[in-house]
């Protein structure tokens, strides 16, 4: 077992399991997370037995940084995995501090039209440790500390529920990473159950939908998950986790060249979601090389943005990053073997 899989109340039971003090998981998490060593010989406030018994039962195996691309403001890493696959993650400088965008799963099932790091299907998904040395490999190698993680790399998040919110767990520990829960973001294509199991957790991390359509006959050409939970279902769940969670929720919505960015759409937006503790953040579309769409001009985004505005609804511009470098939402995808 890989010792960045285990939460610090895993780590506790096991301690426990083998008759020490629950306490000796803390200390262990301070040398992981705080001091980062990658050893457990170097823990040395830990008796020699029980760092013996820790060597017999667990592995720090992690996953290996490959490539680096560098553009402004913005770094595409690219990971092995021990079995030879290979993930990305993206960080990027904002002005509010470093924000980390990670995949969860190798390839993605969900089939959204519109995104090209889901055309490689989903081939596992990532354990805990994969997630979280994303994070412990990016920070040493840039010599940062990142402050905000957002769960909108490859992969649905809610299709790889248990570690994620294991890793979630991990990272928002006082005693791990630290990272505040408000400075997590998990976006879901909407996955209605998943988003209902979620709600009852009460985790204060930020719930992002990606939403990309204002009725079901455009999303479900949009998003093959909208066949099976529909727009009415989604809203359910979000308006339910709202009176449950004291938190704001966000729509996603990617600007799509005359499919989903006209007035009557601003129209039909503003009115499913009218009244809701929500915000609409707009999504400036990334073309890909693979696929047919095309980004709405910028002029049109004010448009529709104004529209939502007049209509209360709360709304954002995402900032673009690293389309230079194919480091933008939905690019992750390896090139790496078609390049060496
Ligand atoms: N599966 C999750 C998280 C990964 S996708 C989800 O669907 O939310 C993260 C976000 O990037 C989603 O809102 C997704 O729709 C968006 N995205 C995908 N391809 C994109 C592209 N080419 N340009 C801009 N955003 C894109």
């Amino acid at each position: 077992m890989n010792i960045y899989d285990y939460s610090k109340s895993d780590l506790e039971e096991y301690f426990e399991s083998i008759n020490e003090k629950r306490y000796k998981a803390k200390q262990v998490y301070d040398w992981l997370y705080k001091k980062r060593v990658k050893s457990f010989d170097e823990m040395s406030n830990i008796k020699k037995d029980i760092i013996q018994k820790l060597k017999e039962d667990f592995t720090f195996n992690t996953i290996e940084i490959v490539k680096v691309q560098n553009g402004n403001d913005v770094h595409k890493f690219l990971f092995k995995l021990k079995d030879n696959n290979y993930i990305e993650a993206v960080l990027m400088n904002h002005d509010y501090g470093n924000s980390l965008c990670i995949s969860t799963e190798v390839g993605c099932n969900m089939g959204c039209a519109f995104c090209e790091s889901g055309r490689v299907k989903k081939i596992r998904d990532l354990e805990v440790s994969e997630m979280t040395c994303q994070i412990l490999l990016i920070e040493e190698h840039l010599n940062i500390r990142i402050s905000h993680v957002v769960l909108m790399g490859i992969g649905e998040p809610f299709d790889n529920f248990d570690n994620v919110m294991k890793f979630i767990d991990i990272i928002n520990d006082d005693n791990g990473i630290s990272i505040g829960s408000r400075h997590i973001t998990i976006s879901t294509c909407g996955i209605v159950p998943k988003i209902r199991e979620f709600t009852k957790m009460h985790k204060q991390v930020n719930l992002a939908i990606s939403l990309h359509a204002p009725n079901d006959k455009l999303r479900s050409k949009l998003m093959k998950i909208n066949k099976v939970y529909p727009i009415s279902e989604v809203i359910k769940a979000v308006k339910d986790y709202l009176k449950e969670n004291n938190r704001k929720v966000t729509f996603e919505y990617i600007m799509l060249k005359g499919v989903n960015d006209k007035k009557e759409h601003a129209l039909e937006l503003s009115k499913l979601l009218k009244g809701m503790n929500a915000y609409v953040n707009l999504i400036p579309y990334n073309e890909t090389s693979h696929i047919e769409f095309k980004p709405t001009f910028r002029d049109e985004i004010m448009k529709f943005y104004d529209i939502l505005k007049k209509n209360r609804i709360n709304v954002t511009i995402r900032k673009e990053f690293g389309s230079g470098i194919d480091a933008a939402c939905g690019q992750l995808r390896t090139k790496y073997k078609e390049d060496i």
